[in-house]
């Protein structure tokens, strides 16, 4: 009897756990189902995504900047697949490689220009010393570079601030090609690439200004400095305040707009200023025409990147080609070869004339 109710004690007991578990199986399987068809939901999406490109409104809060580009966005891809996406077609497409086009031919043209270029105080017989890069298509340069060549100059000048320009160039077209590619990351990825964009803008802004002020005040020390003390200055303010977090954020479009367009609207001072000194100059004059086409070719830039035509007219009819920040990109190098050239134009002159101050 007492072992017959000692199993039946244990049988209670048995029954009661199981009951219990049935209870907690009946509590768990509330949310099983539903944490498991969660999970297979997501799983679904990112197999069906394959990494699809997405429409706008599908995009999270930070990968929104244009509200006119509609379609063929990527969004929140993994770092091998936002690399691999240079070779396929989507609304950033041009975007990369009108940047890294220019970031090779400026790389290029450094190239070539220090294997051409004497080094300071060389002579110009020096300067014909590999033939093999005669032989490049690019006749303009190879012209602009021989015209220097056989110019005969007194002493050949500092060629340094001429590099720091095609430093500012190659940087900043290659920061904006690589963010251009791997922005669509995620949003921290994206928040350090914009950042290092707006670095590369305002580094080749600056450096812009390195070639004209060094090689107009040549023969002036002081003032030389001072402009270039206070360019350099304005860039690093310019890199201060791109680096505050809200500067990046798409109300602030017009703001960085203005910000870049008044640093390289302050060029004009230093321009009129080499008018007012070397009135008659040839070469002054001409790098001013030159001046005044790169200021037109980043002003329209800077314009059409605020104001986002053409796509503000027809949404979703740009989005692959087109589009203002394209045009924006294509303004930008054409700026920057203009610049080049009247870069070379000042070396010729200051080649030729030379000064007795340096
Ligand atoms: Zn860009």
């Amino acid at each position: 009897m007492g072992r017959s109710s000692a199993q039946s004690s244990s049988a209670k007991k048995l029954s009661s756990s199981l009951v219990n578990c049935e209870e907690d199986y009946h509590g768990l399987t509330k949310y099983v189902p539903e944490s498991i068809s969660y999970g297979a939901e997501r799983l679904k999406r990112e197999v069906k995504k394959g990494y699809e490109l997405v429409m706008y409104h599908a995009l999270p809060e930070h990968l929104k900047d244009n509200e006119f580009i509609l379609k063929h966005y990527r969004s929140e891809w993994p770092l091998r697949a936002s690399l691999a996406s240079i070779f396929t077609i989507h609304n950033e497409t041009l975007n990369i490689w009108t940047h890294l086009v220019g970031f090779f031919v400026f790389m290029g043209l450094t190239i070539y220009t220090a294997m051409m270029m004497p080094p300071v105080g060389e002579l110009p017989g020096m300067m014909h010393r590999l033939p093999s890069l005669q032989q490049l298509r690019w006749q303009t340069v190879t012209d602009e570079l021989t015209n220097i060549v056989a110019s005969e100059p007194r002493k050949a000048i500092s060629r340094w601030p001429f590099f720091v320009f095609l430093s500012g160039a190659m940087f900043c077209l290659l920061s904006s090609s690589v963010c251009h590619l791997l922005y669509c990351h995620s949003e921290r990825m994206a928040r350090f690439l914009l950042q290092l964009d707006y670095i590369g803008i305002a580094y080749l802004i600056a450096a812009s200004f390195y070639p004209p002020v060094y090689y107009t005040f040549l023969c002036n020390p002081a003032l030389r400095n001072t402009y270039l003390t206070g360019i350099t200055c304005l860039g690093l303010l310019t890199v201060a305040v791109s680096l505050m977090p809200k500067f990046q954020t798409h109300q602030f479009r017009p703001f960085r707009a203005i910000l870049f367009a008044s640093m390289g609207i302050s060029g004009i001072i230093p321009c009129v200023h080499k008018l007012a000194l070397h009135w008659g100059e040839p070469a002054a004059q001409t790098t001013f025409y030159l001046e005044v086409t790169m200021g037109c070719l980043y002003g329209l830039g800077a314009v059409i990147y605020a104001t986002r035509v053409p796509e503000r007219w027809k949404p979703g009819h740009f989005d692959i080609a087109g589009h203002s920040h394209q045009l924006f990109h294509i303004l930008v190098v054409a700026g920057a070869l203009t610049h080049y050239r009247a870069g070379l134009l000042y070396l010729k002159w200051r080649d030729e004339q030379g000064c007795d101050v340096i």
